[in-house]
């Protein structure tokens, strides 16, 4: 068993696989392994002290495949690269409109029609130059603002506003840039090819991935609310996507980069977690590792901008100009390079969000109302916008969703009529539209169809109250609104 204290913050009422906190225990025996690579060579690790310091799990903890999800972890001299999912850099994006529920109400037809184009029937148009690609991947967001115009404001790009995009950077966590020195990881496992191609920019991915058009249902923090311009009525649209499969093949190569790197004469570790030493960050290794990882993390953040153009322009084309102001973007797998008091590290965040306080937030626009945090419920319950506390033993951290509640084989067994009911009463898009002509009689379709939205139905996930209500009474975060969904688009 793991020795390092495993923190956690959650009401009772909010159900713990318990088999999910062993699980975790015995994942993070990380620290036997790195004593056993100290004793075999003392200079694999350059600090004395390399080890897993901190632990902890947020209220929506649950298992996932490896390290479960909802786990914040504190390292010195090392990171551990399985403990932030393999969707490197998924995360929330919302926006805050000027549209009112009932302007969306009596036109869903003609905006869903528009999304299904846009999203899923060959609407897509994202014209990039090789060098913009170089740009994105190695710089991000700021990569995009400095070489948008070679686009020439061609498909989406038209709804590209280089000032408003300028005074956004400030609402995405690092300013949506992870600086890369290069794209040697991506050019040695992808081929150099990948700058060349479109990378499945402006996707949402699969499974729980969403963009949902919600309505602000009650305000509970008036103050923080009128700062970020939000009341009651009003429409946000949130986003929930991460680098699709940039991210996913990085992480399994770096998987097997990190098998490969480790003593040919020891045992490997019995529970699959391999350690990458910093080693000043000489390593060739170091230096793939980082550069893959900012290089799809600043993908997924060019892939939520270029969601959040696809969807103002699903919903502009029906409805003429609106307002639409980012409030903010926010990693919930990523890694930050941090000082925990004196002592420098790494917070490791699988499925979790970083939840700092005002005062944590001094000089950004969060600094008079603490970070925003997005915890979205299901598609078809309320979903939440909260204010972190910067709660110091949770590691500044908080929940990023509801957690699952049933597995994804589980969900699909339940029966029929709940499914129905939950379609009958909320409005879901997806790339496979039933009332289409051509797909009566093709039950294969339909049935698949079906199967990979059950995954995903409403009962499939935890209550979302108590997860919520944890936030608070262990001051991890403070509700700011709660949202309900209006419509969802499922990838
Ligand atoms: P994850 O990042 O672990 O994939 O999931 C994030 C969370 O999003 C889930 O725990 C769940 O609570 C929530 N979620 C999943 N699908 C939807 C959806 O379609 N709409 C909303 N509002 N929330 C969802
Ligand atoms: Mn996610
Ligand atoms: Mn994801």
């Amino acid at each position: 068993m793991s020795n390092t204290p495993i923190k956690y913050f959650i009401n009772p009422e909010v159900k713990v696989e318990n088999n999910a906190v062993e699980e975790l225990h015995r994942l993070l025996e990380v620290n036997e392994t790195i004593e056993t690579l100290q004793k075999h060579s003392p200079d694999y690790f350059d600090d004395p002290n390399t080890g897993v310091l901190e632990v902890a799990i947020t209220p929506d903890f649950h298992k996932g495949s490896g390290i479960p999800v909802g786990t914040t972890l504190f390292t010195r001299g090392f990171v551990l690269p399985q403990a932030i999912g393999n969707d490197i850099n998924c995360g929330m994006r919302l926006y805050v409109t000027d549209l009112h529920e009932e302007q969306i109400r009596t036109n869903l037809d003609a905006i869903e029609r528009n999304v299904r184009h846009v999203f899923f029937e060959g609407g897509r148009n994202i014209p990039m130059t090789r060098h913009m690609r170089e740009k994105m991947f190695k710089e991000g967001l700021i990569g995009i603002l400095d070489s948008h115009k070679e686009a020439n404001g061609e498909g989406i790009w038209r709804y590209y506003n280089e000032k408003q995009q300028e005074l956004d950077l400030n609402h995405v966590n690092k300013m949506g840039s992870f600086i890369a020195e290069s794209t040697i990881g991506l050019d040695d496992f992808l081929g150099p090819a990948e700058l060349s191609r479109d990378a499945q920019i402006g996707s949402l991915g699969g499974g729980n991935h969403f963009f949902e058009i919600q309505v602000v249902k009650k305000v509970h923090q008036g103050s923080i609310a009128s700062q970020w311009g939000l009341k009651e009525g009003q429409v946000v649209l949130m986003i929930h996507t991460g680098s699709v499969s940039i991210g996913y093949n990085s992480g399994a190569w770096i998987k097997e980069m990190l098998k490969k790197m480790y003593p040919t004469s020891l045992k490997h570790p019995d529970n699959g977690m391999y350690p990458l030493p910093l080693s000043e960050r000489s390593l060739p290794q170091w230096k793939m590792f980082w550069s893959l990882l900012h290089n799809a993390a600043n993908f997924a953040f060019a892939n939520r901008l270029m969601l959040g153009l696809m969807m103002y322009k699903s919903i502009s084309d029906v409805l003429g100009d609106f307002e639409h102001r980012l409030l903010y973007d926010a990693p919930h797998n990523y890694l930050w390079e941090e000082q925990l008091e004196q002592v420098g590290g790494f917070l490791h965040r699988k499925g979790s969000c970083t939840a700092k306080s005002a005062e944590q937030m001094m000089g950004t626009p969060f600094q008079y109302t603490g970070e925003p945090v997005f915890i979205p419920g299901s598609m078809g319950s309320h979903s939440f916008i909260l204010a972190g506390l910067g709660n110091r033993d949770s590691l500044f951290s908080a929940s990023h969703g509801a957690g699952r509640a049933l597995s994804r084989g589980d969900a699909v067994k339940v029966d029929d009529d709940r499914f129905r009911d939950f379609l009958a009463n909320f409005r879901v898009i997806n790339p496979i539209d039933p009332k289409r002509a051509d797909l009566r009689g093709r039950s294969d379709i339909l049935k698949k169809w079906e199967e990979e939205l059950k995954k995903e139905a409403p009962y499939a996930y935890k209550d979302i109250t108590p997860v919520i209500q944890s936030h608070v009474d262990h001051g991890m975060a403070e509700i700011v609104v709660e949202v309900a969904p209006i419509a969802t688009v499922k990838g």
